[in-house]
């Protein structure tokens, strides 16, 4: 029947034997779609309203003078917050995008080290008062892969370490060929992330309150959408840190996404 979905694994069985198991996943598979469509379309719905709102209060905001200073602060909270919702909105969005099975990745050329370079730019732009930042591309190779989910991954993890290092901080994004594979390591000298939390990063919400730096905004939903886009290229996440030291979030890729020989770049190679 084309309709069953069965998963099946190889499990070790005693020291020389193997287990065959052939699971129904039909029921799964079905509830997880459910569930994907239901997120997307709550947060599509949601959208309209929220650029409504964003427009009324940008409205107010822009009526100086003629309001109480009080009265403008809580107008400029109130569109904090949502920017914050928007953001909640955007990432579930991108999430469901990525989760969609049926969604083929796109086999385009991409050229790394331009891209890095351009959100490392973008980054700088963001915060006044921001941790240096250095961007060493040891390679010009590309990859194979979608434009904007990798954008999109390279830039959650650059943009973290941004945003959770101080500002007397450093981030050090580095690109590199391994032979077998290429590496994109986002190193940070920020606060570093307790052992216990590490497995559970990518989960969606899932956040931990970082130390001094308490009101970072965030939806939780970033590493779990670097995850995403990084499975779908067949690379791993890795997560390295220690309390007090900082962080190394490294996206691994596998040989054949890796393209070198005449692969072009106009950055500028280390
Ligand atoms: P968000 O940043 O929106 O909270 P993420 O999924 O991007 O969500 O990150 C999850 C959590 O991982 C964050 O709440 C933060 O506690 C931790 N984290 C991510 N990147 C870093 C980093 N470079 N240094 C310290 N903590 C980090």
């Amino acid at each position: 029947n084309e309709n069953i979905q069965l998963e099946i694994r190889i499990v070790p069985y005693g020291d020389d034997l193997r287990l065959l198991v052939a699971q129904d996943v039909t029921q799964l598979r079905f509830m997880e779609r459910v569930r994907s469509d239901f997120v997307a379309n709550v947060s599509h719905e949601l959208r309209t309203p929220l650029t409504v709102l964003k427009g009324y209060l940008e409205t107010l905001n822009n009526a100086n003078g003629t309001v109480p200073e009080s009265t403008l602060k809580v107008f400029r909270r109130m569109e904090e917050q949502t920017a914050r919702m928007e953001s909640l909105v955007d990432g579930l969005l991108s999430l469901t995008r990525l989760e969609s099975s049926t969604n083929q990745l796109m086999q385009k050329r991409v050229d790394v080290p331009l891209m890095l370079q351009s959100i490392c730019d973008e980054v700088k732009l963001l915060a006044d008062d921001h941790p240096s930042i250095e961007l060493v591309v040891e390679t010009g190779a590309g990859l194979l892969g979608a434009e904007q989910e990798l954008r999109g991954a390279f830039s959650n993890l650059i943009v973290n370490a941004m945003k959770y290092t101080p500002p007397a901080g450093r981030v050090t994004v580095r690109w590199r060929d391994e032979g077998k594979g290429a590496r994109l390591d986002v190193e940070d000298t920020g606060p570093g992330i307790a052992q216990h939390h590490l497995p559970r990063l990518t989960e969606r919400f899932y956040r931990v309150s970082v130390e001094g730096c308490k009101n970072k905004g965030g939806s939780g939903l970033g590493l779990a959408i670097v995850k995403h886009a990084l499975t779908r290229h067949g690379a791993e996440l890795k997560i390295a840190s220690t309390l007090g030291r900082g962080s190394c979030f490294s996206c691994c890729f596998p040989e054949e996404r890796v393209l070198r020989g005449d692969f072009r770049t106009d950055a500028k190679i280390a």
